[in-house]
This record gives structure tokens, C-alpha cells and sequence, in this order.
């Protein structure tokens, strides 16, 4: 009678383990499915994946950029010490990835080892010395690898505990598809800014912020000076070189927040959340000076550019939609063309 009782407990503490572990993947899915920026979503599974493993040590093997082929490991974070001399990434299409994609399933460094021994990229691992190797793989293919650390309570991974991480990593990987797909449909692919019409959204969202909270919102507007004489005289071909090199400048000039977006042909536009006006000129000069001190190679040739600029901040008072802070934004850039550009 009492194995009985003892046996029925043991059942029903594992039906409603597996109830828990149910709700908590429901809670994953949703809270994974609920954002598509990138960075977000990054330290999102890596909270999701420690909290869930008691682990300290994780790290994201992930596409850092839509235009890059390898995945870059994610190192906002404390964890697996990173020698910066040794390159820490994974090729997408390699020989591990292929062999991930074809097992479907986590792996300890010693079954890897055993497995794949002639995997190049293993070489990486063997530096990092991941406890657990989890695969993100989505329609046959890999858009993602986990690395996990010792648990903290020194016991190894159970069975179960991988192919809880198995579920885990689908959600992350059609988060992380899903992601990616919505980088790829709001940018420019050639200068790798934001498309207008994302801008925008983002733009009226800010105001909105702005009217109800009173927390400032500027635009930065700039256009690239004589680039129609820049092209006659070097060559469309390089045009392009230079359109795309300032784009660089302009995004490497602002912070995470900020959105900087092709507005047209050679005119840009970026978004300051919380900027006054006056810092938004002090951002506005930083581009302006980069841009002039940068020399642009055309074969033994050294060609110099330079941007105009107009700056406008969000007035409830003179701005009733988006276009007509955008119109004093621009208002402003054709003074500064006037007025000797640069
Ligand atoms: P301003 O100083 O008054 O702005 O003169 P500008 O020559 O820059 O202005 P304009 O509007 O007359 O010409 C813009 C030029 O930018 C013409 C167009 O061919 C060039 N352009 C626009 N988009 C691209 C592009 O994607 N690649 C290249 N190479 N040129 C482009
Ligand atoms: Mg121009
Ligand atoms: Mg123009």
C-alpha cells in the first residue's frame, strides 16, 4: 500500500513538474516573441537561458549585422573570458554548423570532441571550454549557437534539463529569425541606415513620448555637399564608396538609441530621443568635423567630401505632424547650404 502511495507521489511530482516547465516555456515563448530588437532579444535569451540553467557562465554565438556571414559571440556580458588576440567567430556555413544542424541536439565539449575531431571552428570551443553546446536551428539550419558554463551548483546537465534547452533554443531561434527579418525590411541595404519609412513610425512614436511626457526629441538633417560634382569627376562607382564610407561615419557617430536613416538619394536623417537642441547641434558638428577630416582612397588618389547640416527640435507648439519638424530640419540644412556649406 505505502509503494503504492509512494509511486503515485512520484508520478504526480513529475506531471506537475511538467506542468511548471510548461507554463514557464509558455512565459519564454512570449516574452522571446515580444521584441524584435536585436540587442533586447540578445541579453533576453541569455537571461532566460542562465535563470532557467543556474548558470553564470553563457554566451550567443549570433549574426551581429544582416550583412554579416558569421556569427559573433555576444559579450555584453561577464562570463566566458574572451582573449582578444583570437577571432571569436563561427563561420554560418561551416563544417560545425552543418554537423549542429544535422544532430539537433546539445553537446558536451568531449562528445563534440569525439565526433567532430577535424572541425576547425572546434578550435574556438576548446579555447572557451563551454560546459554545454546549444544549437539554435531554424528550417534545417543554424542561426545561433549557446555556450553554457558549469551549473552553479556544480551538478552536471540532466537529460531532460537538454532537451528543455532544446525548446528553449527553438523559441530563441524563430525570435532571432523573426528579428532578423525585420532589420532586413527597415533598412537601406547599400548604406545600412534605416529606411524612411521606419524613421517615421519611430519619429511619430517620439513626439508622442515628448507631448505626453515633455522629454525632448531633435532631428539632425545633412546632405552631402557638391556629391553630383563628386561623381562626374571620380566615377558613380565611387559615389557609392563615399555614400556608403559617410553612412558608416554617420552610424558610428551616434549612440544605440539613436536612428539614423537614408532619407533620400545623399541625404540622411537621424533621430535624437531626450536630445535638446543644443546637444543635437554638438552631435550635428562631431559628424561635420569627422566627415571633413576623412580621406577618401580613389586608387592613388586622396578625395575629400563634406556634409551641410540642419537641426530642428520638436516644438508642440510650431510642429502639429512629423513632416513639419522635418520641414524646419530642413529648412535649416538649406541655410547652411547657402551660407558656404560645411
Ligand atoms: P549640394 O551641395 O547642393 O547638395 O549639391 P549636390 O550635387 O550634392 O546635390 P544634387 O541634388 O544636385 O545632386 C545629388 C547627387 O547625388 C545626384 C545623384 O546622382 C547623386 N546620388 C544620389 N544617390 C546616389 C547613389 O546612391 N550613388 C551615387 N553614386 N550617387 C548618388
Ligand atoms: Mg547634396
Ligand atoms: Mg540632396
Amino acid at each position: 500500500m505505502n509503494e503504492n502511495q509512494d509511486l503515485a507521489n512520484e508520478v504526480l511530482h513529475a506531471y506537475e513538474k511538467k506542468i511548471f516547465d510548461l507554463k514557464q516555456l509558455l512565459e519564454i515563448s512570449k516574452s522571446l516573441s515580444s521584441t524584435l530588437d536585436y540587442n533586447i532579444l540578445m541579453d533576453s535569451i541569455l537571461f532566460t537561458c542562465m535563470g532557467q540553467m543556474q548558470v553564470l557562465k553563457i554566451g550567443l554565438f549570433t549574426k551581429k549585422a544582416i550583412d554579416h556571414d558569421y556569427f559573433s559571440l555576444h559579450r555584453n556580458y561577464k562570463g566566458f573570458e574572451i582573449d582578444h588576440t583570437i577571432d571569436c567567430t563561427i563561420p554560418e556555413k561551416s563544417a560545425l554548423t552543418a554537423f549542429l544542424a544535422d544532430h539537433h541536439r546539445c553537446f558536451t565539449m568531449p562528445e563534440l570532441l569525439n565526433k567532430t575531431e577535424k572541425v576547425a571552428e572546434l578550435k574556438l570551443f576548446t579555447i572557451l571550454e563551454p560546459t554545454l553546446i546549444v544549437p539554435l536551428i531554424i528550417k534545417g539550419a543554424v542561426n545561433g549557437i549557446i555556450i553554457l558554463g558549469d551549473r552553479i551548483d556544480g551538478v552536471a546537465f540532466k537529460e531532460e534539463e537538454k532537451d528543455y534547452l532544446m525548446d528553449i533554443s527553438t523559441f530563441a531561434s524563430i525570435a532571432i529569425q523573426n528579428a532578423f527579418l525585420f532589420e532586413m525590411t527597415t533598412t537601406d541595404m547599400m548604406t545600412k541606415l534605416k529606411l524612411r519609412h521606419f524613421f517615421f513610425a519611430n519619429l511619430i512614436e517620439h513626439q508622442e513620448i515628448s507631448l505626453s511626457k515633455g522629454i525632448p526629441v531633435s532631428v539632425i538633417m545633412l546632405d552631402i555637399d557638391h556629391f553630383k560634382k563628386l561623381n562626374d569627376t571620380y566615377g558613380h562607382t565611387f559615389g557609392d564608396i563615399v555614400l556608403k564610407q559617410i553612412s558608416a561615419i554617420v552610424r558610428n557617430s551616434i549612440r544605440r538609441i539613436d536612428i539614423a536613416a537614408r532619407y533620400g538619394g545623399e541625404e540622411f536623417i537621424i533621430l535624437l530621443p531626450g536630445v535638446e537642441a543644443a546637444e543635437a547641434m554638438e552631435v550635428a558638428e562631431r559628424i561635420r568635423k569627422a566627415i571633413e577630416a576623412t580621406i577618401f582612397k580613389n586608387g592613388e588618389v586622396d578625395v575629400t567630401s563634406t556634409i551641410s547640416l540642419g537641426v530642428a527640435q520638436f516644438d508642440k507648439n510650431r510642429d502639429l505632424t512629423s513632416e513639419d519638424l522635418i520641414k524646419r530640419a530642413d529648412k535649416a540644412l538649406y541655410v547652411s547650404k547657402e551660407t558656404g556649406r560645411n
